[in-house]
């Protein structure tokens, strides 16, 4: 039996891009004293959204440019969130990278150019079961032959997008189905899965410092 954990559960926070709209001063405050935490280890998800625009896209800039500066002043990296916007959030991103933000594209389901030009900026890249998806994944599958292994991560977007390929179906998306993310991966790769889920493995935990709080060596 495992003793000593001294965090169990960790989390991000921010305010995603649908909710932009409600964007005030007392939320940077209200985000500043989660994000002293030490197992609160990212700000996000924060970005842009213009599929829907639940929140009006100069109100999803004010929001993400508040939380990017959110980043800098506690030295957290970003769980970012770009979805049909990619220009604007390339370009605010750029400035932020350039200084000293990091942070992971979650969720991404771009192109191989899109995927090319956040590893250019040095971000991260998060997969999820999209790259399962036969049909709404063909340029997710062809991006994840390219993206630099040390720059991949596997998540969930649980309870969303459960893995096409997983054997057994259940109605809602768990972290246990992560195993059938990278095996994808690694098909489409041409690699062993092991490999696969180390690499992405060691990319989360070096992005979110998770040595620093016992979690991960
Ligand atoms: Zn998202």
């Amino acid at each position: 039996m495992r003793t000593n954990i001294p965090v169990t559960c960790i989390s991000t926070a921010g305010v995603h891009p649908h909710s932009a709209d409600g964007w005030n001063e007392a939320m940077r405050e209200v985000l500043h004293t989660f994000l002293a935490d030490a197992a609160c280890v990212a700000v996000g998800e924060t970005g842009l959204d213009y599929n829907r625009n639940f929140s009006t896209p100069a109100n999803q800039r004010r929001a993400f440019a508040a939380q990017l500066e959110l980043a800098a002043e506690t030295g957290k990296p970003l769980f970012l969130h770009c979805r049909d916007a990619f220009d604007d959030f390339y370009m605010m991103m750029r400035d932020a990278v350039a200084a000293g933000a990091q942070g992971v594209v979650h969720c991404f389901t771009g192109s191989q150019d899109e995927a090319e030009a956040f590893a250019g900026l040095r971000l991260d890249i998060g997969v999820t079961g999209w790259v399962t998806d036969l049909a709404r994944g063909q340029a997710l599958r062809e991006a994840v032959k390219t993206i630099p292994l040390n720059r991949l991560h596997l998540e969930t977007d649980a309870p969303y997008l459960s893995p096409k390929n997983a054997k057994k179906r259940r109605p809602y998306n768990e972290p246990a189905n992560l195993v059938w993310v990278a095996r994808a991966i690694a098909e489409l790769r041409g690699v062993d899965e092991t490999s696969v889920a180390q690499a992405c493995t060691n990319n989360s935990s070096r992005l979110f410092r998770l040595a620093n709080l016992g979690l991960h060596p």
